[in-house]
């Protein structure tokens, strides 16, 4: 168990220290903001959908690892998916990080790639930084260009 906590560190760190899709990108159509004041994490999401897809999406911003590294994850996770499909990913995650004890393995299996982050959820204070960049790119989703608070 301790090796699989290490190698999930080592995955969550080198997405903060080289975040994947850290741009704007070109043509994007969409743009929400998300703030979380109790850590200061503050990211810019923005997203080019198409069709009902998303054909890409990027962000910029300053936090701290852990919703950078969510951030970076995201925009990789996302990619060419439709709206509906980026959204039943969000709400599978959420409920790993707000379900604390009661997770079993077949839905931390189920992230994917987001299992990495699934370890929030003993720490209800980061589940907040983990989730941010997700609450912004539903408000990007929703169409209008916003600003998110975790408050
Ligand atoms: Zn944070």
């Amino acid at each position: 168990m301790s090796e699989l906590r290490e190698l999930y560190q080592t995955v969550i760190l080198d997405h903060y220290k080289k975040p994947r899709n850290y741009r704007k990108p070109e043509g994007a159509n969409r743009l929400a903001e998300g703030r979380n004041p109790l850590c200061g994490d503050h990211i810019k999401v923005w997203a080019r959908i198409e069709d009902d897809r998303l054909a890409d999406v990027g962000f910029e911003g300053s936090g701290c690892a852990i919703s950078t590294a969510s951030a970076s994850l995201m925009t990789e996770i996302v990619k060419a998916k439709t709206r509906d499909e980026a959204r039943a990913i969000f709400t599978r995650f959420r409920d790993v990080v707000l379900g604390g004890q009661q997770v079993d393995g077949a839905e931390l299996a189920s992230l994917g790639k987001l299992e990495v982050l699934a370890g929030v959820r003993e720490f209800p204070a980061r589940v907040k930084c983990a989730t941010l960049a997700w609450h912004a790119l539903e408000a990007a989703l929703e169409g209008s260009s916003e600003s998110v608070s975790t408050e």
